[in-house]
């Protein structure tokens, strides 16, 4: 629907390697025969579900076609011209740095190479805005997370302001978030800002309230922090009296099996507080969405007008990492496209 494609849209959690479209995974596939990769194993397509450990086999085989400077490039590029071809004029990218000792990658080339991809955008003229998160993967540990923060910190310096902050993501099911608090604390100390994946699944009460000591700027997912689905009016108090936004993600909840289906999705509980709520695709590529199709999703599963659903993409703006006058400038954007009458 064209009202929803033309809708100006933030996008702040989306990682890189779950966004790749059908038409750069065909590309990918072709360059690497030898891997024999079938489409059905990178993307959950439509009518599809998968547990969310199902849905990180997919991470694994995409994480072995993209592996070469050349490709994460060609990714981060076509990544970023699908979300502006969809109307996202702000984008937060995410990713995990990665070496890969077969092709010599290292992880600063990493995380360089889309900071590289994000220049080149900016340079072609894309009509995008895009800041960068680097993410830790929590399966890794501790102690590379602490290495992480320091690429991160040294990258905030030299990348002009490209790196705005840190990502806590990955399997939940495997560690400990209290071995990740030094690392975050030290991210938060350097003026990073912390995105962090909270309550994905039910086992994680303890883990939420531990890491809401150190109140993240905003939360990824929070499916189980309410008390309906195990969580606790504690933890919704918090999350309440710091305001810490959530990053919300219908499809890839409904289709990773962690929410029932649509009109189940805690969307509705935190919207109906007024909380800020931001809707976002998280891997639009295993997942087959896009933002506009979760706008969409959001406005006939709970009834929102247009206004409402005008209103839910502009107060995102004040949920992003980006700088004061960037912020004000996405406003005026805002202001200068909205319809006279809805
Ligand atoms: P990358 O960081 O760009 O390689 O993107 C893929 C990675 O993002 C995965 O290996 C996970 O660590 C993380 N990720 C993607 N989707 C999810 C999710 O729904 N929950 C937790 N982590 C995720």
């Amino acid at each position: 629907d064209s009202f929803y494609r033309q809708l100006p849209k933030v996008e702040l959690h989306a990682h890189l390697n779950g966004s790749i479209s059908v038409a750069t995974m065909e590309n990918l596939i072709s360059r690497k025969p030898h891997l024999n990769v079938q489409h059905s194993m990178t993307a959950i397509h439509k009518g599809q579900h998968r547990t969310l450990g199902q849905a990180f086999q997919a991470f694994k085989v995409i994480h072995q076609l993209v592996d070469t400077e050349e490709d994460i490039l060609m990714v981060a590029k076509a990544v970023i011209g699908e979300f502006a071809a969809d109307g996202v004029k702000y984008l937060e990218l995410r990713s995990t740095p990665r070496e890969e000792t077969k092709t010599g990658l290292t992880k600063r080339m990493y995380v360089e190479t889309v900071i590289e991809g994000i220049r080149q955008c900016k340079q072609e003229g894309l009509d995008i805005e895009v800041r960068f998160l680097v993410a830790v993967d929590r399966r890794n540990g501790p102690q590379v997370a602490m290495e992480t923060v320091k690429l991160a910190e040294d990258l905030m310096v030299s990348s002009d302001g490209v790196v705005v902050g840190l990502d806590l993501s990955g399997d939940p099911k495997v560690g400990h978030g209290k071995d990740f608090v030094p690392a975050l604390q030290k991210a938060k100390n350097c003026g990073l800002k912390l995105a962090l994946h909270l309550s994905e699944i039910p086992s994680q009460k303890e883990e939420s309230e531990l890491l809401l000591t150190l109140p993240p700027d905003r939360i990824g997912h929070g499916t189980f922090l309410h008390p309906e689905v195990g969580g606790s009016q504690s933890l919704v108090d918090k999350v309440r009296e710091k305001n810490i936004p959530l990053e919300l993600c219908l499809t890839s909840n409904v289709k990773g099996l962690s929410v029932p289906s649509y009109d189940k999705h805690h969307f509705l509980y935190w919207y109906q507080l007024g909380h800020p709520c931001v809707l976002c695709t998280d891997d639009k590529g295993v997942f087959s969405t896009e933002l506009s199709q979760e706008y969409q999703l959001a406005a006939s599963t709970f009834g929102l007008s247009q206004e409402a659903v005008w209103t839910l993409s502009q107060q995102a703006i004040s949920c992003s990492f980006a700088p004061g006058p960037l912020k004000e400038a996405l406003s005026q954007r805002w202001v200068s496209l909205r319809p006279q009458v809805f």
